[in-house]
């Protein structure tokens, strides 16, 4: 399988990590959408949110904890950041492997494009 994320999870594909632990890592988005864009993904290879079994119900908490946890590191805690995962093509997903956006340092709009 050529998955993207999968090859930098691997270390096929040179990334520096912001955060790893057993379930996830976290890296920066390539094309950042905000002065701070990183992507936090789980290590097991999972196409959308439609894919999801009650068995990931861990990992998805661990996207989220991450998520908090980088939040708290880079000072953006109280003034807020935006987290979005897309799902298919109305959702705008592009790499079919599950990732939690974390957007901060600028002021989000609402509603989203
Ligand atoms: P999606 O549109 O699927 O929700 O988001 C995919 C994200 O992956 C995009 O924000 C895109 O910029 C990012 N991306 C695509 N290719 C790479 C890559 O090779 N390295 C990194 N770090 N990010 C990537
Ligand atoms: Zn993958």
């Amino acid at each position: 399988m050529d998955c993207l994320f999968c090859h930098i999870i691997n270390k096929t594909l040179a990334t520096e990590f912001v955060y790893e632990d057993d379930l996830v890592v976290a890296f920066n988005d390539i094309h950042p959408k905000a002065p701070i864009h990183q992507l936090i993904i789980p290590k097991k290879h999972i196409a959308t949110i439609n894919d999801l079994t009650n068995e990931d119900a861990q990992m998805i908490g661990r996207l989220y904890l991450t998520a908090k946890e980088l939040a708290k590191q880079q000072g953006v805690a109280d003034t807020g950041y935006r987290l979005v995962m897309n799902c298919n093509k109305h959702g705008g997903q592009e790499v079919y492997h599950l990732h939690l956006h974390f957007l901060a340092k600028r002021q989000m709009t609402w509603p989203p494009g």
